[in-house]
Parts: C-alpha cells; sequence; structure tokens
C-alpha cells in the first residue's frame, strides 16, 4: 500500500474505525482489471458523453491572444464531477456496496451521486447543510427526482464543511454495507488519489487534442474548489514542463493563496484558518468554490513551483461570466467564470482553460447581482 503523500500533504488523519475501510477501498481500487477499465471507458462514451471537445472561442480572446475551452460544460449532468461519480459507483459495485452517501455544497456532487446511484440501483443518501438546501432549491429537488435521501445538516455554517463532517460520520457508523463517495481531491488516502486518476480522463483527452491542434499550449488554467477539475486537466500536462499551470482560487477561499498547513476531513493540506488552527469561513459568489480546504495535492505543486496559483474576485468572476455568454453563446458555471477571468489577463499567447460546468444552475445567483 502507498502513503498518500504529496510532500508534506495528504496522509490518513481518522479514527481508527476507519483504517480498516480505507484500506479495503485501496486494495479494491488497487485490484480493478481491465474488465473495469473497459466498463468505465464504454460509460464514459456513452453515458457521460466523452470525449468532450476542445472549442477556441472566437470573440471571447483579446486580441493577440488565443483562448481554447476544454467543454466539461457538456457532460452528463452538466460538469465534470460525474466523471468522479461514475468511476466510484463502478468501484462500489465491485466492492459489493448498496448503499452510497456523499456530502454536496452546491449541490452538484450530490446530483451526480443521485444520477449515478439511480444507474447502478443503489441507496443514496446525500448529506447537505440546510442553508446551502435554501440558497440551491433546485438541485435539492433534482436528487429527489433521482431517487435520492436528501439530509439537512443544520450545525455550524450548514454549508459543505459541515455536510463532509456528517457524510462521514454515516460512513463510520455504517461502514459494512456503505460506501462513501467523495466529491473531489481531498479526504484521507486513497481518495486524492482516486478522485485524480478519475478526472485525468479530462488531461489525457486534452493534450491528445491540443496536438490534433497544432501544438500544446502555453498555459493551462483551471479553477479551484476542492481541485479536482483543475488536478484532472493538469495531470495531462504535468510532464510538459514548458506549459504553465495556472489554478484560480476564489478570493475569499483561497486555501492555497492566503492558508497555513492544517488537517481537515483526514488530511494534512493548505487551509484557510486562524493563528490557532480554527477552521475560517470561506466566502465565495460560487458554492462549488466555496471550501475552506483544498486538495493536498495541490499544495505540493505550489510549494514545488510546477502549479501557481492566483485568485479572482466575485466581480471578476461575474464579468467573465457575462462576457464569455455574450461573445460565445456559452453560460460558463460560476466556478468556470474565475478560470476564464484569470485565462484574459495572463501573459501567455495561447491559453487552455478547463470550462468545468454549465452556468444553468447559477442564473439566480447572477440576476441577483
Ligand atoms: C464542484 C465544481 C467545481 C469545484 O470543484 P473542484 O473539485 O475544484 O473541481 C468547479 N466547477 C464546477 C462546475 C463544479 O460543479
Amino acid at each position: 500500500m502507498s502513503t498518500g503523500l504529496y510532500g508534506a500533504y495528504g496522509g490518513r488523519y481518522v479514527p481508527e474505525t476507519l483504517i480498516p475501510a480505507l484500506e479495503e477501498l485501496e486494495a479494491g481500487w488497487r485490484a480493478l482489471g481491465e474488465d473495469f477499465h473497459q466498463e468505465l471507458a464504454e460509460l464514459q462514451r456513452t453515458y457521460i458523453g466523452r470525449p468532450t471537445p476542445i472549442y477556441e472561442t472566437v470573440r471571447f480572446a483579446p486580441e493577440g491572444k488565443r483562448i481554447l475551452l476544454k467543454r466539461e460544460d457538456l457532460c452528463h449532468t452538466g460538469a465534470h464531477k460525474i466523471n468522479n461519480a461514475v468511476g466510484q459507483a463502478l468501484l462500489a459495485q465491485r466492492l459489493g456496496k448498496r448503499r452510497i452517501v456523499a456530502e454536496t455544497g452546491a449541490g452538484q456532487h450530490g446530483v451526480a451521486t443521485a444520477t449515478v446511484c439511480a444507474r447502478f440501483g443503489v441507496e443514496c443518501v446525500v448529506y447537505m447543510g440546510s442553508e446551502d438546501m435554501r440558497r440551491q432549491a433546485p438541485n435539492v429537488e433534482r436528487m429527489k427526482l433521482l431517487g435520492a435521501e436528501v439530509q439537512p445538516v443544520e450545525f455550524g455554517t450548514r454549508t459543505l464543511k459541515e455536510a463532509t463532517s456528517e457524510a462521514i460520520r454515516d460512513w463510520i457508523s455504517n461502514v459494512e454495507t456503505t460506501y462513501y463517495l467523495i466529491g473531489s481531491v481531498v479526504g484521507p488516502h486513497p481518495y486524492p488519489e482516486l478522485v485524480r486518476e478519475l478526472q485525468s480522463v479530462i488531461g489525457r483527452e486534452a493534450r491528445e487534442q491540443s496536438l490534433e491542434l497544432g501544438r500544446l499550449p502555453d498555459a493551462v488554467v483551471a479553477c479551484v474548489g476542492g481541485g479536482s477539475n483543475a488536478i484532472g486537466i493538469f495531470a495531462g500536462f504535468l510532464d510538459d514542463t514548458d506549459v504553465r499551470l495556472v489554478g484560480v482560487e476564489a478570493e475569499g477561499a483561497a486555501s492555497l493563496g492566503s492558508g497555513r498547513p492544517g488537517v481537515l476531513h483526514g488530511a494534512r493540506s493548505s487551509l484557510l484558518a486562524d493563528e490557532d488552527g480554527q477552521i475560517a469561513d470561506a466566502h465565495s459568489i460560487s458554492a462549488g468554490l466555496d471550501y475552506p480546504g483544498v486538495g493536498p495535492e495541490h499544495a505540493h505543486l505550489r510549494d514545488t513551483g510546477r502549479a501557481s496559483y492566483v485568485t479572482a474576485t466575485d466581480d471578476e468572476a461575474l464579468a467573465a461570466f457575462h462576457r464569455l455568454a455574450e461573445t460565445e453563446g456559452i453560460i460558463p458555471a460560476l466556478e468556470s467564470s474565475h478560470a476564464l477571468a484569470r485565462a484574459l489577463d495572463l501573459d501567455a499567447e495561447l491559453v487552455l482553460v478547463c470550462l468545468s460546468g454549465r452556468g444553468d444552475k447559477d442564473l439566480a445567483e447572477v440576476l441577483a447581482h
């Protein structure tokens, strides 16, 4: 078994009772054979809609610059999250688990999880902060339509951080029957590695498609919440040292830009915390970036300098949101709009942006501003 360390980050900071479950998960994951990968590839093609295209913007990019979009917004359910959910649901099947629990913030991961549970015919329980349930009511209805049970979480800030704690608590109590389907490259080992592997299909396709278009991009830009779409696309270009990797955090949730080392939800990473190590509240207009932690591999990529991390404000993201809608006829997710905002002013000629999701879910939020 590997240690799951990325430099000084990662690992397993969990109660003793969870270690056997994490070991079972890791052993199951490593034992997967060719049949799993074939079934996954088939579902990626026929259910998710992969490969997603790369589209070159015609009016969005400023003079003298080319901006390409990796269209994860065209995936089934409207974002990259389904890549991970499908893979983990398949793994849960192989492990013989008939019940899946998940946490959700904006509801996007909850919808992706409820979707695959319907597809595989397994019980689905999604933990969601009651404040998020109020803000993201349409996604609550979607999950219920898909047959999932949505469990309100009523403590703390009533958002993603508490929902994650509750999902982990459920898993600890029901570990024999239950699979915990985590939504990003966070949590105890092996989750960051598992989710990275499932999302790296984005980067593999994008690298191949870039070469077909003529050459590798000068920079790859992605928004960073927990960090899964960013790691997914970065993974394809990590060895191409001429390609700059740029992660964009929400200014009010910059776990890498203004974070400090600490432990949250089972792993050591860079966190938004005060001087006593108390986790601070994140703030972003986009619920999907509103998380005080980040995947451990990003903290390591930051420290080694292989990737750089910058921020975008709510207003910058909103401006990029409107610009993409008006110049290309594509309504991006507010999360992805952070990446678009920095792509516009990045000093690079050919920029590839991970368009992690579509913005239909954000219309109410955008109109309210
Ligand atoms: C959830 C979400 C994100 C943030 O999650 P990561 O794990 O950082 O990718 C980004 N974009 C969209 C569209 C999302 O739904």
